[in-house]
């Protein structure tokens, strides 16, 4: 059981669950019939373009995000899977502040569903930053399923280390 380390946070009877689907190789059949497709969003530039929409549609008042962008070095542990920076800087004697979020890299070949989960997941990270009340609170105001696709998403991560790609 030690290997599901994405699941850590689950109560062992779940994981029990996941591990026998593991077992019998059906978790990959499971997620297929879950998310039969991959997303589009595969250049910076699209992903830039999804975030923003997401955004606008419920955290208009939010701080803007200057950048979003795939990030290859963000290696996927427990809770990293994506990361937010909050900038500031002085620009034209202004203290500017700016967001960049970056989106590990592994999430460029997913669902849609699971990449809108992990975008709202760092976009809820603007107005705060622990993992509390608040911040979750946030995230299902943007994604009524958010923590149905949380859970779907260390699954799909967990599917990636023990089958490799899905897709
Ligand atoms: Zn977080």
């Amino acid at each position: 059981m030690d290997s599901l380390n994405y699941l850590a946070g689950y109560p062992e009877s779940i994981r029990q669950q996941v591990a026998t689907l593991i077992k019998q190789e059906t978790l990959g059949k499971l997620l297929l019939s879950r998310y039969p497709v991959p997303h589009g969003y595969t250049t910076d530039k699209m992903l830039y373009q999804f975030a923003s929409g997401l955004k606008n549609e419920s955290m208009k008042n939010a701080q803007q995000v200057s950048k979003v962008c795939y990030d290859n070095k963000i290696q996927v542990i427990k809770h990293a899977l994506g990361t937010h920076t909050a900038i500031s800087r002085i620009q034209g004697g202004k203290l500017k502040a700016k967001a960049e979020i970056r989106i590990a890299n592994v999430f460029k070949l997913s669902a849609e569903p699971l990449l809108r989960m992990i975008v709202v997941h760092e976009l809820a990270h603007l107005k705060e930053k622990d993992h509390n009340k608040t911040f979750y609170n946030l995230c299902c105001h943007m994604e009524p399923n958010y923590h149905q696709l949380e859970f779907d998403t260390r699954l799909y991560l967990t599917y990636l280390d023990k089958f490799g790609p899905l897709y």
